[in-house]
Protein backbone atom coordinates (compact mmCIF):
# COMPACT_ATOMS: atom_id res chain seq x y z
CA UNK A 1 0.00 0.00 0.00
CA UNK A 2 1.24 3.69 -1.08
CA UNK A 3 -0.76 5.10 1.86
CA UNK A 4 1.92 6.73 4.39
CA UNK A 5 -0.46 5.35 7.02
CA UNK A 6 -0.40 8.42 8.48
CA UNK A 7 -3.96 8.70 8.52
CA UNK A 8 -5.19 7.66 12.45
CA UNK A 9 -2.51 10.20 13.72
CA UNK A 10 -3.21 13.54 11.14
CA UNK A 11 -7.16 14.37 12.01
CA UNK A 12 -7.30 17.66 13.33
CA UNK A 13 -10.76 16.73 15.08
CA UNK A 14 -9.69 14.02 17.65
CA UNK A 15 -13.10 12.88 17.57
CA UNK A 16 -13.22 12.65 13.77
CA UNK A 17 -14.13 8.94 13.02
CA UNK A 18 -11.89 7.47 10.05
CA UNK A 19 -13.75 5.16 8.12
CA UNK A 20 -11.85 1.63 7.20
CA UNK A 21 -14.21 0.00 4.64
CA UNK A 22 -12.54 -3.88 5.03
CA UNK A 23 -13.20 -3.64 9.31
CA UNK A 24 -15.72 -5.75 10.33
CA UNK A 25 -19.16 -4.32 11.54
CA UNK A 26 -20.90 -5.29 15.14
CA UNK A 27 -24.88 -3.96 14.93
CA UNK A 28 -26.38 -3.98 18.89
CA UNK A 29 -29.96 -4.43 18.87
CA UNK A 30 -32.87 -4.43 21.71
CA UNK A 31 -35.24 -2.93 22.99
CA UNK A 32 -35.19 0.65 24.41
CA UNK A 33 -33.72 0.95 27.71
CA UNK A 34 -32.21 -2.79 28.34
CA UNK A 35 -28.96 -0.81 28.03
CA UNK A 36 -27.19 -0.63 24.09
CA UNK A 37 -26.35 2.94 24.81
CA UNK A 38 -24.33 1.78 28.33
CA UNK A 39 -22.90 -0.99 26.36
CA UNK A 40 -21.61 0.89 23.60
CA UNK A 41 -19.96 3.23 26.04
CA UNK A 42 -18.20 0.47 27.97
CA UNK A 43 -17.00 -1.22 24.59
CA UNK A 44 -15.81 1.97 22.84
CA UNK A 45 -14.37 3.18 26.41
CA UNK A 46 -16.06 6.37 25.83
CA UNK A 47 -19.09 8.88 27.02
CA UNK A 48 -20.36 9.44 23.60
CA UNK A 49 -23.34 7.06 22.72
CA UNK A 50 -24.49 8.42 26.61
CA UNK A 51 -28.31 9.84 26.28
CA UNK A 52 -30.81 10.45 28.59
CA UNK A 53 -33.45 7.99 29.02
CA UNK A 54 -36.08 10.37 27.22
CA UNK A 55 -38.71 8.71 25.07
CA UNK A 56 -37.77 9.91 21.41
CA UNK A 57 -34.04 10.71 21.79
CA UNK A 58 -32.50 10.34 18.64
CA UNK A 59 -28.63 10.25 18.08
CA UNK A 60 -27.35 11.20 14.43
CA UNK A 61 -23.85 9.54 15.20
CA UNK A 62 -24.49 5.52 14.87
CA UNK A 63 -21.14 4.00 13.82
CA UNK A 64 -18.49 3.00 16.20
CA UNK A 65 -14.80 2.60 15.84
CA UNK A 66 -13.57 0.37 18.60
CA UNK A 67 -11.11 -2.00 19.25
CA UNK A 68 -10.17 -5.15 21.79
CA UNK A 69 -7.10 -7.49 22.09
CA UNK A 70 -5.97 -5.31 18.74
CA UNK A 71 -8.59 -6.22 16.72
CA UNK A 72 -10.34 -3.59 15.18
CA UNK A 73 -14.30 -3.67 14.17
CA UNK A 74 -17.19 -0.71 13.97
CA UNK A 75 -20.44 -1.12 16.09
CA UNK A 76 -24.07 0.05 15.08
CA UNK A 77 -25.83 1.67 17.35
CA UNK A 78 -29.34 0.96 15.74
CA UNK A 79 -30.91 1.68 19.05
CA UNK A 80 -30.91 5.41 18.81
CA UNK A 81 -34.88 5.93 18.32
CA UNK A 82 -36.54 4.95 21.49
CA UNK A 83 -40.27 4.95 20.53
CA UNK A 84 -43.53 5.12 23.07
CA UNK A 85 -44.83 2.08 23.78
CA UNK A 86 -46.72 1.39 20.60
CA UNK A 87 -44.05 2.17 18.32
CA UNK A 88 -41.26 -0.49 19.90
CA UNK A 89 -42.44 -3.64 18.04
CA UNK A 90 -41.58 -1.29 14.51
CA UNK A 91 -38.72 0.16 15.80
CA UNK A 92 -37.20 -2.75 16.96
CA UNK A 93 -38.11 -4.56 13.71
CA UNK A 94 -36.25 -1.63 11.70
CA UNK A 95 -33.33 -2.41 14.31
CA UNK A 96 -33.01 -6.33 13.27
CA UNK A 97 -33.66 -5.34 9.79
CA UNK A 98 -30.86 -3.07 9.48
CA UNK A 99 -28.63 -5.21 11.76
CA UNK A 100 -29.15 -8.21 9.43
CA UNK A 101 -28.25 -6.47 6.17
CA UNK A 102 -25.41 -4.16 7.06
CA UNK A 103 -23.56 -5.99 10.25
CA UNK A 104 -21.33 -9.12 10.17
CA UNK A 105 -22.82 -10.06 13.78
CA UNK A 106 -25.23 -8.93 15.50
CA UNK A 107 -25.46 -8.19 19.48
CA UNK A 108 -28.95 -9.02 20.79
CA UNK A 109 -29.34 -7.04 24.36
CA UNK A 110 -32.25 -8.34 26.85
CA UNK A 111 -32.60 -6.67 30.48
CA UNK A 112 -31.94 -10.03 32.53
CA UNK A 113 -33.72 -8.24 35.24
CA UNK A 114 -36.92 -7.88 33.11
CA UNK A 115 -36.11 -10.92 31.63
CA UNK A 116 -37.95 -11.78 27.65
CA UNK A 117 -40.60 -9.34 26.50
CA UNK A 118 -43.02 -10.12 23.87
CA UNK A 119 -40.84 -7.38 21.96
CA UNK A 120 -37.92 -9.19 22.79
CA UNK A 121 -39.34 -12.51 21.04
CA UNK A 122 -40.48 -10.44 18.54
CA UNK A 123 -36.67 -9.57 17.54
CA UNK A 124 -35.45 -13.19 18.46
CA UNK A 125 -37.76 -14.06 15.45
CA UNK A 126 -36.46 -11.38 12.99
CA UNK A 127 -33.00 -12.67 14.25
CA UNK A 128 -33.48 -16.47 13.35
CA UNK A 129 -34.18 -15.74 9.82
CA UNK A 130 -30.53 -14.46 9.53
CA UNK A 131 -27.25 -16.95 9.58
CA UNK A 132 -24.99 -14.38 10.65
CA UNK A 133 -23.88 -14.54 13.93
CA UNK A 134 -26.10 -13.77 16.99
CA UNK A 135 -24.69 -13.21 20.32
CA UNK A 136 -27.69 -12.92 23.31
CA UNK A 137 -26.36 -10.30 25.81
CA UNK A 138 -28.27 -11.07 29.24
CA UNK A 139 -27.60 -6.77 30.92
CA UNK A 140 -27.87 -5.81 33.83
CA UNK A 141 -26.18 -8.87 35.91
CA UNK A 142 -24.86 -6.48 38.62
CA UNK A 143 -23.76 -9.72 40.66
CA UNK A 144 -23.18 -13.09 40.74
CA UNK A 145 -26.56 -13.59 42.49
CA UNK A 146 -28.58 -12.62 39.15
CA UNK A 147 -27.15 -14.66 37.35
CA UNK A 148 -29.96 -17.47 37.01
CA UNK A 149 -31.86 -14.47 35.96
CA UNK A 150 -29.48 -14.71 32.78
CA UNK A 151 -29.57 -18.35 32.40
CA UNK A 152 -33.41 -18.47 32.10
CA UNK A 153 -32.72 -16.93 28.59
CA UNK A 154 -31.46 -19.87 27.18
CA UNK A 155 -35.26 -20.30 26.50
CA UNK A 156 -35.30 -17.79 23.60
CA UNK A 157 -33.60 -20.04 21.21
CA UNK A 158 -29.99 -17.99 20.62
CA UNK A 159 -28.18 -19.82 22.83
CA UNK A 160 -25.40 -19.68 25.69
CA UNK A 161 -27.14 -15.74 27.17
CA UNK A 162 -23.77 -13.56 28.13
CA UNK A 163 -24.12 -11.91 31.56
CA UNK A 164 -23.51 -8.61 31.90
CA UNK A 165 -23.15 -5.13 33.61
CA UNK A 166 -23.11 -2.38 30.95
CA UNK A 167 -22.64 0.02 33.75
CA UNK A 168 -20.34 -1.74 35.92
CA UNK A 169 -18.12 -3.42 33.00
CA UNK A 170 -18.90 -6.88 34.45
CA UNK A 171 -18.34 -9.76 31.93
CA UNK A 172 -17.66 -7.25 28.75
CA UNK A 173 -14.26 -8.53 28.25
CA UNK A 174 -15.73 -12.29 28.21
CA UNK A 175 -18.22 -11.08 26.01
CA UNK A 176 -16.00 -9.59 23.62
CA UNK A 177 -13.87 -12.47 23.71
CA UNK A 178 -16.89 -13.94 22.24
CA UNK A 179 -17.43 -11.12 20.09
CA UNK A 180 -14.47 -11.62 18.68
CA UNK A 181 -14.36 -15.35 17.64
CA UNK A 182 -17.17 -14.72 15.57
CA UNK A 183 -16.64 -11.72 13.69
CA UNK A 184 -14.58 -11.98 10.56
CA UNK A 185 -11.30 -11.01 10.13
CA UNK A 186 -12.59 -8.59 7.34
CA UNK A 187 -15.87 -7.59 6.45
CA UNK A 188 -18.27 -9.47 4.41
CA UNK A 189 -20.96 -6.45 4.39
CA UNK A 190 -18.39 -3.87 4.15
CA UNK A 191 -15.57 -4.86 2.44
CA UNK A 192 -13.12 -3.45 0.26
CA UNK A 193 -13.42 -4.81 -3.74
CA UNK A 194 -9.95 -4.00 -5.29
CA UNK A 195 -10.57 -4.12 -9.03
CA UNK A 196 -14.55 -4.56 -8.01
CA UNK A 197 -17.38 -2.99 -9.85
CA UNK A 198 -17.12 0.55 -8.41
CA UNK A 199 -19.62 0.77 -5.41
CA UNK A 200 -22.44 3.64 -5.58
CA UNK A 201 -25.05 4.55 -3.14
CA UNK A 202 -28.10 6.06 -3.93
CA UNK A 203 -29.47 8.39 -1.30
CA UNK A 204 -32.18 10.74 -1.31
CA UNK A 205 -35.27 11.66 1.45
CA UNK A 206 -38.21 10.22 0.54
CA UNK A 207 -39.68 10.42 -2.81
CA UNK A 208 -37.17 12.44 -4.35
CA UNK A 209 -37.00 9.36 -6.90
CA UNK A 210 -34.84 6.92 -5.45
CA UNK A 211 -36.21 3.35 -6.65
CA UNK A 212 -37.53 5.20 -10.13
CA UNK A 213 -34.10 6.37 -10.62
CA UNK A 214 -32.67 2.69 -10.07
CA UNK A 215 -35.57 0.99 -11.90
CA UNK A 216 -34.70 3.19 -15.07
CA UNK A 217 -30.97 2.16 -14.53
CA UNK A 218 -31.81 -0.95 -13.78
CA UNK A 219 -34.37 -1.45 -16.56
CA UNK A 220 -35.30 -5.06 -16.98
CA UNK A 221 -31.98 -6.70 -17.03
CA UNK A 222 -30.58 -6.11 -13.77
CA UNK A 223 -28.80 -8.26 -12.75
CA UNK A 224 -29.03 -9.23 -8.98
CA UNK A 225 -26.22 -10.61 -7.34
CA UNK A 226 -27.25 -12.25 -4.23
CA UNK A 227 -24.05 -11.84 -1.95
CA UNK A 228 -26.16 -12.63 1.86
CA UNK A 229 -25.79 -16.20 0.95
CA UNK A 230 -27.80 -18.57 3.46
CA UNK A 231 -30.35 -15.72 4.06
CA UNK A 232 -33.83 -15.81 3.14
CA UNK A 233 -33.96 -12.08 2.59
CA UNK A 234 -33.50 -9.82 -0.35
CA UNK A 235 -30.28 -9.13 -1.52
CA UNK A 236 -28.80 -5.90 -0.23
CA UNK A 237 -26.77 -4.65 -3.14
CA UNK A 238 -27.73 -5.05 -6.98
CA UNK A 239 -24.77 -5.07 -9.75
CA UNK A 240 -26.51 -2.76 -12.24
CA UNK A 241 -24.61 -2.90 -16.01
CA UNK A 242 -24.69 0.69 -16.93
CA UNK A 243 -22.39 2.60 -19.75
CA UNK A 244 -20.93 -0.61 -21.00
CA UNK A 245 -19.32 -1.81 -16.83
CA UNK A 246 -20.63 -3.21 -14.04
CA UNK A 247 -21.59 -0.74 -11.05
CA UNK A 248 -22.09 -2.01 -8.04
CA UNK A 249 -25.30 -0.30 -6.25
CA UNK A 250 -25.20 -0.53 -2.75
CA UNK A 251 -28.09 -1.09 -0.08
CA UNK A 252 -30.23 -1.01 -3.07
CA UNK A 253 -32.95 -3.28 -0.39
CA UNK A 254 -33.21 0.10 1.61
CA UNK A 255 -34.57 1.81 -1.58
CA UNK A 256 -36.95 -1.09 -2.79
CA UNK A 257 -37.71 -2.32 0.86
CA UNK A 258 -40.16 0.52 1.74
CA UNK A 259 -40.38 0.77 5.62
CA UNK A 260 -43.28 2.44 7.38
CA UNK A 261 -42.37 4.14 10.13
CA UNK A 262 -44.92 6.43 12.05
CA UNK A 263 -41.76 7.50 14.21
CA UNK A 264 -38.15 7.09 14.02
CA UNK A 265 -38.11 6.98 10.05
CA UNK A 266 -35.71 9.85 10.23
CA UNK A 267 -33.19 7.77 12.30
CA UNK A 268 -33.59 4.54 10.28
CA UNK A 269 -32.81 6.95 7.28
CA UNK A 270 -29.63 8.20 8.35
CA UNK A 271 -28.85 5.00 9.97
CA UNK A 272 -28.99 3.51 6.54
CA UNK A 273 -27.78 6.35 4.77
CA UNK A 274 -24.91 6.05 7.41
CA UNK A 275 -24.03 2.59 6.07
CA UNK A 276 -24.72 2.93 1.96
CA UNK A 277 -21.56 5.38 2.78
CA UNK A 278 -19.40 3.13 4.42
CA UNK A 279 -19.74 0.45 1.71
CA UNK A 280 -20.09 2.94 -1.18
CA UNK A 281 -16.97 4.74 -3.16
CA UNK A 282 -19.44 7.43 -4.38
CA UNK A 283 -22.64 8.58 -3.74
CA UNK A 284 -25.42 9.98 -5.71
CA UNK A 285 -27.39 12.44 -3.60
CA UNK A 286 -30.91 12.88 -5.29
CA UNK A 287 -32.60 16.11 -4.83
CA UNK A 288 -36.28 16.40 -6.10
CA UNK A 289 -36.48 19.86 -8.17
CA UNK A 290 -40.08 20.26 -7.58
CA UNK A 291 -39.37 21.25 -3.94
CA UNK A 292 -37.73 23.83 -2.03
CA UNK A 293 -34.10 22.44 -1.34
CA UNK A 294 -34.79 20.93 2.72
CA UNK A 295 -33.22 20.34 5.84
CA UNK A 296 -33.08 16.70 5.58
CA UNK A 297 -31.55 17.13 2.11
CA UNK A 298 -28.21 19.07 3.62
CA UNK A 299 -28.10 16.49 5.95
CA UNK A 300 -27.65 13.89 3.44
CA UNK A 301 -25.09 16.00 1.92
CA UNK A 302 -23.41 16.14 5.10
CA UNK A 303 -23.52 12.69 5.98
CA UNK A 304 -21.50 12.48 2.29
CA UNK A 305 -18.81 14.92 3.40
CA UNK A 306 -18.65 12.94 6.52
CA UNK A 307 -18.02 10.12 5.34
CA UNK A 308 -15.56 10.94 2.80
CA UNK A 309 -16.78 9.56 0.02
CA UNK A 310 -17.16 11.23 -3.82
CA UNK A 311 -20.29 12.91 -4.61
CA UNK A 312 -22.76 13.55 -7.39
CA UNK A 313 -25.81 15.57 -7.38
CA UNK A 314 -28.61 14.76 -9.26
CA UNK A 315 -31.51 17.13 -9.82
CA UNK A 316 -34.54 14.50 -10.49
CA UNK A 317 -38.21 15.80 -12.29
CA UNK A 318 -36.59 17.96 -13.80
CA UNK A 319 -39.70 17.52 -16.53
CA UNK A 320 -41.31 19.38 -13.74
CA UNK A 321 -39.27 22.43 -13.63
CA UNK A 322 -40.62 25.84 -15.04
CA UNK A 323 -39.17 28.95 -15.45
CA UNK A 324 -39.89 30.58 -12.30
CA UNK A 325 -39.32 27.84 -10.22
CA UNK A 326 -35.77 27.44 -12.24
CA UNK A 327 -34.80 30.40 -11.17
CA UNK A 328 -36.01 30.07 -7.51
CA UNK A 329 -33.85 26.82 -7.45
CA UNK A 330 -30.73 28.24 -9.07
CA UNK A 331 -30.84 30.73 -6.10
CA UNK A 332 -31.32 27.88 -3.58
CA UNK A 333 -28.09 26.09 -5.12
CA UNK A 334 -25.88 29.06 -4.56
CA UNK A 335 -27.13 29.12 -1.07
CA UNK A 336 -27.77 25.58 0.42
CA UNK A 337 -24.67 23.93 -1.85
CA UNK A 338 -21.89 26.46 -2.16
CA UNK A 339 -19.77 24.00 -0.44
CA UNK A 340 -20.11 21.39 -2.39
CA UNK A 341 -20.10 23.40 -5.31
CA UNK A 342 -17.33 20.86 -6.69
CA UNK A 343 -19.76 18.32 -7.02
CA UNK A 344 -20.77 17.48 -10.48
CA UNK A 345 -24.44 18.36 -11.41
CA UNK A 346 -26.95 15.79 -13.32
CA UNK A 347 -30.17 17.74 -14.34
CA UNK A 348 -32.53 14.42 -14.91
CA UNK A 349 -35.73 12.86 -14.95
CA UNK A 350 -35.91 9.18 -13.80
CA UNK A 351 -39.49 9.45 -15.28
CA UNK A 352 -38.84 10.53 -18.74
CA UNK A 353 -35.24 9.32 -18.62
CA UNK A 354 -33.89 12.78 -19.62
CA UNK A 355 -29.84 13.36 -19.45
CA UNK A 356 -29.80 9.80 -17.77
CA UNK A 357 -26.89 8.71 -19.60
CA UNK A 358 -24.99 11.61 -18.19
CA UNK A 359 -24.88 10.39 -14.71
CA UNK A 360 -22.30 7.71 -15.86
CA UNK A 361 -19.61 10.58 -16.82
CA UNK A 362 -20.43 11.86 -13.58
CA UNK A 363 -20.05 9.22 -11.61
CA UNK A 364 -16.57 7.99 -13.45
CA UNK A 365 -15.43 11.78 -12.98
CA UNK A 366 -15.94 12.07 -9.33
CA UNK A 367 -14.59 8.45 -8.96
CA UNK A 368 -11.80 9.69 -10.62
CA UNK A 369 -10.20 12.78 -8.69
CA UNK A 370 -11.41 10.55 -5.58
CA UNK A 371 -8.65 7.90 -6.71
CA UNK A 372 -6.09 10.94 -7.45
CA UNK A 373 -2.70 10.66 -6.57
CA UNK A 374 -0.23 13.75 -6.49
CA UNK A 375 3.39 12.50 -6.53
CA UNK A 376 5.30 13.96 -3.85
CA UNK A 377 8.00 16.29 -5.56
CA UNK A 378 4.72 17.82 -7.89
CA UNK A 379 2.71 18.77 -4.39
CA UNK A 380 5.61 20.53 -3.06
CA UNK A 381 6.82 22.49 -6.54
CA UNK A 382 3.43 23.65 -6.02
CA UNK A 383 3.67 24.46 -2.38
CA UNK A 384 6.53 26.57 -2.78
CA UNK A 385 4.86 28.30 -5.62
CA UNK A 386 1.48 29.17 -3.50
CA UNK A 387 3.48 30.63 -0.95
CA UNK A 388 5.83 32.87 -2.87
CA UNK A 389 2.32 33.90 -4.39
CA UNK A 390 0.70 34.35 -1.13
CA UNK A 391 2.82 33.74 2.13
CA UNK A 392 1.31 33.39 5.56
CA UNK A 393 0.68 36.21 7.64
CA UNK A 394 3.24 36.98 10.45
CA UNK A 395 1.38 36.37 14.02
CA UNK A 396 2.92 37.98 16.91
CA UNK A 397 6.22 38.35 15.49
CA UNK A 398 6.17 34.84 13.80
CA UNK A 399 5.60 33.52 10.69
CA UNK A 400 4.26 29.66 10.32
CA UNK A 401 6.51 28.34 7.09
CA UNK A 402 5.25 25.00 5.72
CA UNK A 403 8.20 22.84 5.55
CA UNK A 404 7.23 20.00 3.00
CA UNK A 405 3.78 18.19 2.05
CA UNK A 406 2.71 15.04 0.86
CA UNK A 407 -0.16 13.32 0.01
CA UNK A 408 -0.81 10.87 2.53
CA UNK A 409 -3.90 9.15 0.71
CA UNK A 410 -6.16 8.98 -1.47
CA UNK A 411 -10.20 8.19 -1.84
CA UNK A 412 -10.41 10.94 -0.79
CA UNK A 413 -7.13 12.67 -1.45
CA UNK A 414 -5.65 13.69 2.02
CA UNK A 415 -3.15 15.89 2.33
CA UNK A 416 -0.70 16.54 5.31
CA UNK A 417 1.45 19.68 5.77
CA UNK A 418 4.61 19.55 8.23
CA UNK A 419 4.44 23.30 9.46
CA UNK A 420 6.89 25.26 11.92
CA UNK A 421 3.62 26.29 13.69
CA UNK A 422 -0.22 26.82 13.77
CA UNK A 423 -1.31 27.71 10.46
CA UNK A 424 -4.23 30.87 10.08
CA UNK A 425 -7.73 28.33 8.93
CA UNK A 426 -8.10 31.09 6.50
CA UNK A 427 -4.84 30.08 5.11
CA UNK A 428 -5.47 26.38 5.33
CA UNK A 429 -8.82 27.70 3.02
CA UNK A 430 -6.47 29.16 0.63
CA UNK A 431 -4.27 26.05 -0.21
CA UNK A 432 -7.29 24.24 -0.24
CA UNK A 433 -8.93 26.25 -3.00
CA UNK A 434 -5.85 26.74 -4.78
CA UNK A 435 -5.75 23.10 -5.12
CA UNK A 436 -8.82 23.03 -6.18
CA UNK A 437 -7.82 25.60 -8.50
CA UNK A 438 -5.22 23.42 -10.09
CA UNK A 439 -6.40 19.75 -9.73
CA UNK A 440 -9.98 20.05 -10.27
CA UNK A 441 -11.19 17.19 -7.62
CA UNK A 442 -14.32 17.38 -9.29
CA UNK A 443 -16.93 15.33 -7.11
CA UNK A 444 -14.23 14.44 -4.29
CA UNK A 445 -13.71 15.94 -0.91
CA UNK A 446 -10.32 16.43 0.01
CA UNK A 447 -8.40 16.95 3.54
CA UNK A 448 -5.97 19.23 3.93
CA UNK A 449 -4.35 18.40 7.31
CA UNK A 450 -1.58 19.84 9.08
CA UNK A 451 1.23 18.57 11.71
CA UNK A 452 3.27 21.03 13.69
CA UNK A 453 7.18 20.05 14.00
CA UNK A 454 8.46 21.42 17.28
P1 LIG B 1 -38.02 7.31 -3.52
O1 LIG B 1 -38.85 7.35 -2.29
O2 LIG B 1 -36.88 8.28 -3.41
O3 LIG B 1 -37.58 5.96 -3.94
O4 LIG B 1 -38.94 7.94 -4.70
P2 LIG B 1 -39.76 7.19 -5.87
O5 LIG B 1 -38.84 6.71 -6.91
O6 LIG B 1 -40.71 6.25 -5.30
O7 LIG B 1 -40.55 8.43 -6.48
C1 LIG B 1 -41.50 9.16 -5.74
C2 LIG B 1 -42.55 9.71 -6.66
O8 LIG B 1 -41.95 10.64 -7.59
C3 LIG B 1 -43.20 8.64 -7.52
O9 LIG B 1 -44.57 8.96 -7.64
C4 LIG B 1 -42.48 8.76 -8.86
O10 LIG B 1 -43.28 8.35 -9.94
C5 LIG B 1 -42.20 10.23 -8.91
N1 LIG B 1 -41.02 10.55 -9.73
C6 LIG B 1 -39.78 10.01 -9.61
N2 LIG B 1 -38.94 10.56 -10.53
C7 LIG B 1 -39.66 11.45 -11.23
C8 LIG B 1 -39.34 12.35 -12.31
O11 LIG B 1 -38.23 12.44 -12.82
N3 LIG B 1 -40.35 13.16 -12.74
C9 LIG B 1 -41.60 13.11 -12.22
N4 LIG B 1 -42.51 13.92 -12.72
N5 LIG B 1 -41.93 12.26 -11.20
C10 LIG B 1 -40.97 11.45 -10.72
Amino acid sequence: DEDLGLLDTISDDPDAIVYLPALPVLAIVGRPNVGKSALVNRIIGRREAVVEDTPGVTRDRVNYKSEWNNRHFTIVDTGGWEPDAKGINASVAAQAEIAIDLADAVLFVVDATVGATSTDEHVVRLLRGTKKPVILVANKVDDARQEPQAAELWSLGLGEPWPVSAVHGRGVADLLDKVLTVLPEVSAVAKEEVGGPRRVAILGRPNVGKSSLLNKTAGEERVVVNEMAGTTRDPVDEQIELGGKFWRFVDTAGIRRRVNLSQGADFYATLRTSAALEKAEVAIVILDVSEPISVQDLKIVDLVLESGRALVLAFNKWDLLDDERRYTLEREIEQDLGHVAWAPRVNISAKTGRHMEKLVPALELALESWDTRIPTGKFNALLAELVAEHPHPVRGGKQPRILFGTQAASRPPTFVLFTTGFLDPQYRRFITRRLREIFGFEGSPINVNMRVRE
